[in-house]
């Protein structure tokens, strides 16, 4: 039988050639400034870094997917019109460069398969979007964060905004990276040497 090597060796470390990459960034504490339960458009806050990073990232043919867990729904602290309205203007302020959300509106002990740590919000975007995992990134300010990116496997980044400095004391695996923030991260990730 012939087999072409290198691309059975690329098969049995799982990758595809195909397959895009994606940064998977959490939304409150990263993305943006976080606020307990963020309700109102008024309120939301970019951080003044948040446009370089995502630039940062597209341009290095990184897919920008936010990864958002968000139980105020289901709690009735919001509704989830009231959450669209905010991701539309998160989407206008970054001139439209983020290629979806994905959220969970589930309680804590609802036990759905989306809440982070859990993978399936990764798992869709991979569908709908042909990603492959092994060259991504997930990157958030909670130990939930990171623990959904090792459950994913993709590689993980820790930014210490939001609540990262308390969160990072919690971690007993460490990420692949620990940033000041998304753009120091997103520096590190596209500049970094293989
Ligand atoms: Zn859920």
């Amino acid at each position: 039988m012939n087999t072409d090597k290198s691309n059975e060796n690329r098969k049995l470390a799982g990758e595809n050639p195909q397959l895009k990459k994606a940064a998977f960034i959490d939304r409150d504490g990263t993305l943006i400034e976080e606020v307990n339960f963020l309700a109102r458009v008024e309120d939301l806050r970019l951080f003044p870094f948040t446009i370089e990073a995502v630039e940062l990232l597209k341009k290095n043919d990184f897919l920008i997917v936010v990864i958002t867990n968000q139980s105020g729904v289901r709690r009735g602290i919001f509704s989830e019109n009231d959450m669209r309205a905010i991701h539309d203007e998160i989407q206008a302020q970054l001139n439209g460069q983020i290629d979806a959300f994905y959220f969970c509106p589930h309680l804590p002990d609802e036990n759905c398969a989306c809440r982070k740590p859990k993978t399936q919000m990764i798992e869709r975007a991979c569908a709908d979007f042909a990603i492959g995992l092994e060259n991504s990134w997930m990157i958030g300010d909670k130990k939930l964060d990171i623990e959904t990116g090792f459950n994913a496997k993709t590689k993980t980044a820790l930014v210490l905004t939001g609540y990262g400095m308390k969160e990072k004391e919690k971690l007993n695996e460490k990420p692949d990276l620990i940033a000041e923030n998304l753009l120091e991260a997103a520096k590190v990730i596209c500049f970094r040497r293989n």
